[in-house]
């Protein structure tokens, strides 16, 4: 469980990058060996990282396989690593793993949006405002059923491909819904990722969901969704988080 003391200060917030996918996630590139990942953060000057590989609908509780594997070939360092996994709640209350296999993961961090998915339950109201429905839905089905560290890229649209422009989703949810369920899980101690691409590709939303999250005064986790190791250093990121955010 990792859940460190609430603070918007960008400058500290960026010393943590808590999405990390090493070579076991097929769409990371070959470079991301986990020692290579670890040196990369630490001539950056981080404190921690998490390293979250995906599962997959294919091969249920493979995630547990890679943080053996993973917990094997770590070798010391300054950056304290926690080895845990982008964990998939396709649908409302359906989830790819057993829930033994995700309580393994020293880092859970859970995502309800990857819609370009084969196996990703799709809405029946096929408009923005179904698409919000149901991730507000499935974020609260992640609250109720899991011992979630953190939600991936919560409420992003940048996977649904439905629309023209996907910030008619992110605009289809209300302040009052993202500051119930933002309440609702900081409750049981879940946080809620700054996904640095999920905010430079929607500013409006991501400052409103900032400042929300602010008021409702929940714990916000900055996350590279690292796939090759130019992106491991999240401090690169603070000045445009700042500007978006603040
Ligand atoms: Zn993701
Ligand atoms: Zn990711």
């Amino acid at each position: 469980m990792f859940f460190h003391e609430k603070t918007y200060d960008i400058d500290e917030l960026v010393r943590y990058n808590t999405h990390i996918h090493t070579h076991f996630s097929g769409c990371a590139k070959p470079e991301m060996q986990v020692n290579d990942i670890v040196k990369t953060a630490e001539e950056a000057g981080l404190k921690l990282i998490a390293l979250t590989d995906h599962d997959t609908a294919d091969k249920p509780n493979i995630v547990a396989d890679f943080r053996k594997q993973i917990l094997s070939e770590l070798e010391e360092s300054k950056v304290k690593v926690l080895v845990g996994a982008e964990l998939s709640c396709c649908g409302i209350g359906k989830f790819v793993n057993d829930i033994s296999c995700d309580e393994q993961m020293d880092y859970k961090l859970y995502t309800m949006n990857h819609f370009h998915v084969r196996f990703w339950d799709q809405p029946e109201d096929k408009t923005p405002r179904g698409f919000a429905v149901q991730m507000l839905k499935m974020a609260e089905s992640v609250v109720d059923m899991r011992q979630a560290d953190c939600f991936a890229h919560p409420f992003h649209a940048g996977y649904i491909h439905n629309f023209d422009d996907p910030h008619e989703v992110t605009r289809a949810y209300k302040d009052n819904e993202l500051g119930d369920i933002m309440e609702k899980a900081n409750n049981k101690q879940i946080a809620w990722e700054l996904n640095t691409g999920a905010v430079m590709s929607d500013p409006e939303f991501y400052h409103r969901y900032f400042q929300i999250g602010k008021e409702v005064g929940c714990v916000f986790n900055i996350g590279t969704d690292a796939h090759r190791l130019c992106a491991v250093d999240s401090t690169q990121f603070a000045e445009r988080l700042k500007e978006i955010l603040y």
